[in-house]
């Protein structure tokens, strides 16, 4: 028993010394392979020390706009340790990784903690992490986390450990972690969250950001700061009761009240430099680590508090949102880009304003009249602003007049100042569409890329739809004597080698679109605050105490208003209405847009003003090279003549002033007995008086009649007249004969024969009617009307039927109460 006991004994003692020494070998190997995998250098691919920061931008005095982060979260703003506060490092310690100071990169106990929880839930949820670990998977993103995963980061932070002293890892970890809100890094998380360096964070502060770290998405301290506030305070407490913080300490840091930096403060001018990364792909600053970006933060921000303004004071027009870009004429720099009223607003404040596209209302006549000018026209051109006319149009809508009256004969100057709809359709047609469409091309309008048919006449009205910032850039060519030239968001940026690169716009091509006395001449028409008074009134927003040349405008059903202008250094454009395109009650340019710019450019008109060239009255000085100063009839724009009352200075273009007198002012006379014209050939001097009566073109007839505007016959001029010619005339028996030709006859003097309109389909059937006019040879007499046989109305004078459109070709007949047969007839077609 003894001897079978005693081989047993030897039985066990052999197994247990060869199990012994093989568990010894298997360890040694292990231990080996252990100390060889940790201890070989750590791999350069993953550098403790970001190679590059993220990017930041500067405004164009240093101030910084925001921090851009690089793709895959790596290193931002890098502080050295020293400069972390020592309470910051103790609180990110406790709640993250307590015996960081005493383990070799793993903390058994803590994995031993994390396993028993972990397999009480079943699952792997807490993750026991060392700083190390953490660290490991900041330098390594994007693994999946899964047990192997977990082995592997253990094993790499062993090495890091083995590698680097811990305060190297500690540094690195507090510059690399995320703290939520796209701050990366300790130092980017204290300027987010509270505005300040991070050595300046108190204890209080510091736990706060550090209890961040382990969920920063689901925190969120700004939606609701009260879960972070709970977590920081047990931290407080911990650090205590850890002897990191004494317990005065600790009652100052609990009685410490947390507030947030406004976000707005962190993120400066966003849509401007949501712009410029946007650019990004597009330009060589890719590698940049800093850019200093053209904007002009303290202008900017007067600008989106004038803006912010104005939006609460339209409130009740259903204005919600505004645009708004101030550019510098010479540079062509962003100083101000606004895209909305308010960024951080959601659904849409990210939306930007500037670059949306939008129909631009009147805004793009001054280039329709800069092509006018072009092909023969002058600022004193006499221009048609009558109703009938809005046919020409056909298939587009010409919206009211603001004063919501046709005038009749307008000059050009006049014509573009008030911004009437009529005489801007009318020179578009002379000059063709194609021809306009090619200028805004050439002005940047890329956005504008279909047909000249699919726009038709009214895209002077602003039927293409463009973009505020293109829009501002076409007023700033017309301010740079028509040199085009596309604007520029960056003066400079550092690569990640050190090396500074100037983005230079005189590389870029310039392009002379506009004859630069034309844009003078331009210019010098919407800076005409008695020009605009007609249709604005004096004292209108748009009269600056300075020279500025400004336009408004309202696109259809009020859904966009826009007010852009320049003075001799800035151009500055407001855009406003709502992003999901609904209408605006009750607001034009002139009310909503335009007191926005008036605030904005005044402001920066104070930034860098030189003494102005022209006075605020829209004139030029004498010597304004290219163009010529003429005295005018202020209501033909003809050369005055004798009998001009009303005579203004204008001014031309070299040889484009015609000397032919004005023809609308003559002399008339009347009998003194019944004070109706009368021929000066059929009495005497002593039987008639004078009269200086206005008599426009035959265009302008039945607008004249509409306005019981006397119109004397041919015959009843005034001239000197020999007795010899008078007995002569008396002798004669048809006065008919020769008065004929004067005699008004029965006639359809609109539309024309052969006219084609078309039916708006956005517009109520209603509403679309068309005015049928006509001439009567005698004051009192009926005209019938009848379309396709029918009598459709009788009128009288001034012979005006309303005639509402209907599909298809129709045949409009006039007939007079003592004739059977039509005297005047016509045929138009109304398409669908
Ligand atoms: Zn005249």
């Amino acid at each position: 028993m003894s001897l079978k006991g005693s081989d047993m004994r030897s039985f066990f003692a052999a197994c247990f010394k060869w199990w012994w020494r093989s568990t010894l070998v298997v360890l040694c190997i292990l231990g080996l392979w252990l100390f060889v995998f940790v201890s070989r250098t750590w791999p350069t691919a993953y550098p403790l020390k970001a190679e590059r920061n993220s990017t930041l931008m500067y405004d164009r005095n240093g101030s910084l706009l925001r921090e851009v982060h690089l793709e895959g979260g790596t290193s931002k703003r890098w502080i050295p340790l020293k400069d972390i506060p020592t309470w910051v490092q103790d609180a990110i310690l406790t709640a993250e990784d307590r015996r960081f100071y005493y383990h070799f990169g793993a903390d058994p106990l803590a994995i031993m903690r994390s396993a028993y929880y972990n397999c009480k839930v079943g699952r792997v949820l807490m993750g026991g992490s060392t700083i190390s670990e953490q660290l490991i998977r900041l330098l390594m993103p994007d693994r999946p986390r899964t047990l192997k995963n977990k082995f592997i980061e253990l094993l790499y932070s062993l090495r890091l450990s083995f590698n680097f002293s811990k305060a190297q890892i500690l540094e690195a970890y507090l510059n690399r972690v995320y703290f939520g809100g796209q701050a990366y890094g300790l130092e980017a998380a204290a300027q987010l969250y509270f505005g300040c360096p991070a050595r300046a964070l108190s204890p209080a502060q510091g736990a706060f950001l550090s209890v961040l770290v382990r969920s920063p998405q689901e925190l969120a301290p700004y939606k609701d700061i009260n879960p972070a506030l709970k977590l920081q305070r047990d931290l407080l407490l911990s650090m205590e009761k850890r002897g990191v913080l004494d317990k005065v300490d600790l009652k100052r840091a609990l009685a410490e009240k947390i507030t947030l930096a406004p976000l707005s403060e962190r993120f400066a001018a966003p849509h401007f430099c949501d712009f410029i990364i946007a650019q990004n792909e597009q330009w060589p600053a890719q590698d940049a680590v800093r850019i200093d970006t053209t904007l002009d933060l303290k202008m900017q921000n007067y600008a989106e508090n004038v803006l912010n303004y104005h939006l609460e004071r339209l409130a009740s027009h259903n204005v919600k949102n505004g645009s708004l870009v101030v550019l510098d004429i010479k540079s062509g720099d962003i100083l101000a880009m606004v895209g909305s009223k308010n960024y951080f607003s959601l659904p849409d404040g990210q939306n930007n304003g500037c670059l949306t596209l939008r129909q631009p209302g009147s805004t793009l006549k001054p280039f329709t009249y800069a092509l006018a000018l072009q092909h023969g026209f002058t600022a004193a051109s006499i221009l048609p602003d009558l109703s009938y006319l809005d046919s020409m149009l056909k298939d587009a809508f010409v919206p009211e007049n603001y004063d919501r009256r046709f005038h009749g004969p307008v000059r050009l100057r006049q014509a573009l100042a008030c911004s009437y709809n009529v005489p801007a359709v009318y020179a578009l047609q002379k000059v063709g569409i194609n021809s306009l469409l090619e200028l805004l091309h050439n002005l940047g309008f890329t956005e504008l890329n279909k047909s000249a048919q699919h726009y038709g006449l009214g895209l002077t009205l602003g039927s293409g739809e463009v973009n505020l910032l293109h829009l501002v850039n076409a007023y700033r060519a017309l301010a740079r004597e028509g040199n085009c030239q596309v604007v520029r968001f960056c003066q400079s940026y550092t690569d990640s080698r050190g090396e500074k690169h100037f983005w230079s716009a005189e590389e870029d091509t310039e392009q002379k679109v506009i004859p630069p006395e034309i844009c003078t001449l331009i210019g010098d028409i919407l800076a005409d605050s008695i020009a605009r008074s007609e249709a604005f009134g004096y004292h209108s927003a748009l009269n600056l105490p300075f020279h500025c040349s400004v336009k408004t405008g309202t696109s259809k059903d009020y859904r966009d208003n826009w007010c852009i202008g320049y003075d001799d250094n800035y151009v500055v454009g407001v855009w406003t209405g709502n992003f999901d395109a609904s209408a605006m009650r009750n607001v034009s340019g002139i009310t909503g847009a335009a007191p926005i710019f008036r605030d904005v450019m005044k402001y920066v008109h104070q930034y860098r003003s030189r003494p102005s060239k022209i006075s605020n009255t829209g004139k030029l000085n004498e010597a304004e090279p290219g163009l010529e100063k003429r005295w005018i009839c202020a209501e033909s724009g003809a050369a005055p003549g004798p009998y001009c009352y009303n005579k203004i200075q204008e001014y031309f273009l070299p040889n484009t002033f015609s000397y032919e007198v004005c023809q609308v002012h003559k002399l008339y006379c009347f009998s003194k007995t019944n004070r109706q014209p009368i021929n000066p050939l059929s009495c005497s001097p002593s039987e008639y008086f004078t009269k200086v009566v206005p008599v426009y073109p035959p265009l302008y007839r039945a607008w004249m009649r509409e306005h019981k505007m006397l119109i004397p016959p041919q015959w009843a001029i005034y001239r000197k007249v020999s007795s010899e010619e008078r007995t002569k005339y008396a002798q004669s028996s048809d006065l008919n004969m020769k008065n004929g030709s004067e005699l008004p006859k029965d006639k359809i003097i609109f539309p024309e024969n052969g006219a084609v309109f078309r039916i708006d389909p956005f517009l109520k059937r209603q509403h679309q009617s068309v005015n049928l006019r006509a001439t009567a040879s005698a004051p009192n007499k009926k005209l019938t009307w009848k379309v396709d046989g029918q009598v459709f109305q009788v009128s009288s004078e001034p012979h005006v039927v309303s005639w509402p459109l209907r599909e298809g070709v129709h045949r409009i007949t006039l007939q007079t109460e003592d004739s059977k047969f039509p005297v005047d007839s016509i045929t138009i077609t109304v398409y669908p």
